[in-house]
């Protein structure tokens, strides 16, 4: 049996003014052939469980394109058509494959498509006709009917932080080996809920989502199912189908799986209320570090989440801790290019004035004036540790840490979601000692952090990823929605 695999993937913030272009997945993470299995074995990632279970069950891998660009703003629609031409060549060129396996997130945006994972999805069932499509996709995907349509199953993580990847691309190969070898016959129910949900209140290790989660399992471990999906959705997409959606794959039994869809989307429906959130501001945050001698204490800012399409340059918090002078504070990170060279101009040791952070746009804090010391310099390479991604290589581009009465500040040249503590290790800060560890992650900072914090508080900023919804212009989205328009309502 032989599988073609691959990923063109993003997370698409239609609130960033930062365009995506091709150089976003070609200066990111862009692998051809082979070179997508060294990346990927021995990872905990969709890809590295996939090709570890393909190897187990005897499946030759046929790997055609792998890329991935940051989240950040709408991608330039010659970008992704340049890279859907590619992988559909690669594809059309691979001969006598018995299905294929897309490594996909769900919620990318171009120019032109709302729905760009969709329309992959299709113009690959143009090319592989009745082979199976089994689609992977973030918890964060705004699932489509078109993506359902065109996928024989589509398996999603269960799990923000995500760490259930490895697992997932276990069951992918699983699954697409029993559909060739015809043990199976996948049929699949398909819902959308008009809600919308806020990424701190998805996280999978707070008892609401746990919960959920739960019911979930109980639901997949029923006689016939062989497999379910809950997808939170991205609300940071303005498109039609952001939002919660649900999805049931029963072993050939359609009134099944619409049975048990039914179920639980009344559920999730009637539970709407409960993922309201309760934000604290910074001011308010300090307040309380001021107030215990236990540390740390994480502030875990959302609004400014590169993981989600933050400009990674905010710096709201960063003035806020100096105005306040909380020595023992760590801000990470800020990615700020032309600091990270005036600091290594200057060198380690030296002192050096620059104008740090806020220049990608003005919603996430002005520029903040200050002289710091460069106390280390990095290549900014490190290995993931933690249970998000682990084994696989992070780039941060050269990393500066810079000191400012006690506080010290991580400069990178690149944006990265700091979810592994390996991003402060790796350029000599132990979280556990610090008073304060500022983060630029909304939920999956939780993986590695959980066990070091002594508390965690959501701050609300300003950004394109504040976890307050009614802070947006909705243009696009289907309403009424939940809750955003409080008198929506659904009806199985
Ligand atoms: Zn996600």
């Amino acid at each position: 049996m032989r599988i073609a695999f691959g990923c063109i993937g993003h997370e698409t913030n239609t609130f960033s003014p930062v365009l995506t272009s091709i150089n976003s997945f070609t200066d990111g993470s862009y692998y051809v052939d082979e070179e997508i299995i060294s990346a990927f074995s021995h990872t905990s990632t969709i890809t590295g469980g996939f090709i570890e279970n393909a190897n187990k069950l005897g499946i030759e891998l046929a790997p055609l394109l792998w890329t991935f660009a940051t989240p950040s703003g709408t991608v330039d629609h010659k970008a992704y058509q340049t890279l859907k031409d590619e992988f559909l060549n690669r594809l059309h060129d691979t001969r006598d494959i018995d299905g294929i396996f897309l490594d996909l997130h769900g919620a990318m945006v171009t120019e032109q498509l709302e729905d760009a994972e969709g329309d992959l999805i299709l113009a690959v069932r143009e090319i592989v006709g009745a082979l199976p499509i089994v689609t992977t996709l973030d918890l964060h995907a705004n699932i489509t009917p078109k993506m359902a349509e065109n996928s024989e199953v589509i398996i999603g993580f269960d799990t923000y932080p995500h760490v259930d990847c490895y697992e997932r691309g276990l069951e992918a190969a699983e699954i697409i080996s029993a559909i060739v070898q015809g043990k199976i016959h996948p049929t699949m129910a398909y819902r959308q809920l008009p809600l919308l949900t806020s990424p701190p209140a998805q996280c999978t290790t707070k008892p609401l989502m746990n919960k959920i989660l739960e019911r979930l399992y109980v639901l997949e471990a029923q006689p016939g199912v062989l497999t379910a999906t809950l997808s939170m959705g991205f609300p940071f997409a303005d498109i039609h189908h952001a939002g919660v959606s649900i999805l049931v794959t029963t072993d050939g039994d359609q009134e099944l799986a619409e049975q048990h869809i039914n179920e639980f989307a009344s559920y999730i429906w009637e539970t709407r209320q409960a993922f309201n959130l309760n934000l604290i501001s910074v001011e308010q945050a300090i307040e309380r570090v001021s107030q215990t001698k236990e540390k740390p204490i994480i502030l875990a800012e959302g609004s400014d989440n590169p993981g989600g399409g933050g400009p990674c340059d905010g710096t709201v918090i960063l003035n806020t801790l100096i105005k306040n002078q909380v020595k023992g504070a760590v801000v990470a990170v800020i990615a700020d290019p032309e600091s990270v060279e005036l600091s290594i101009q200057a060198g380690v040791g030296k002192n050096v004035d620059l104008e740090v952070g806020g220049k990608t746009d003005s919603l996430h804090g002005n520029p903040v004036s200050l002289t710091g010391y460069v106390k280390t310099i990095s290549d900014g390479n490190f290995i993931h540790k933690g249970p998000m991604g682990r084994g696989r290589a992070g780039h941060m581009g050269r990393t500066v840490v810079l000191e400012v009465d006690g506080i010290e500040i991580i400069l990178t040249e690149k944006r990265i979601q700091p979810y592994d503590a390996e991003v402060l290790r790796s350029v000599g800060i132990e979280p556990a000692d610090r008073e304060l560890v500022a983060l630029k992650s909304a939920v999956h900072f939780r993986a590695d952090y959980a066990s070091i914090a002594h508390e965690i508080l959501e701050v609300d900023t300003p950004g394109v990823h504040s976890p307050d919804l009614f802070s947006y212009d909705y243009r696009k989205i289907r309403r009424p929605i939940y809750p955003l328009d409080s008198y929506t309502t659904w009806q199985t």
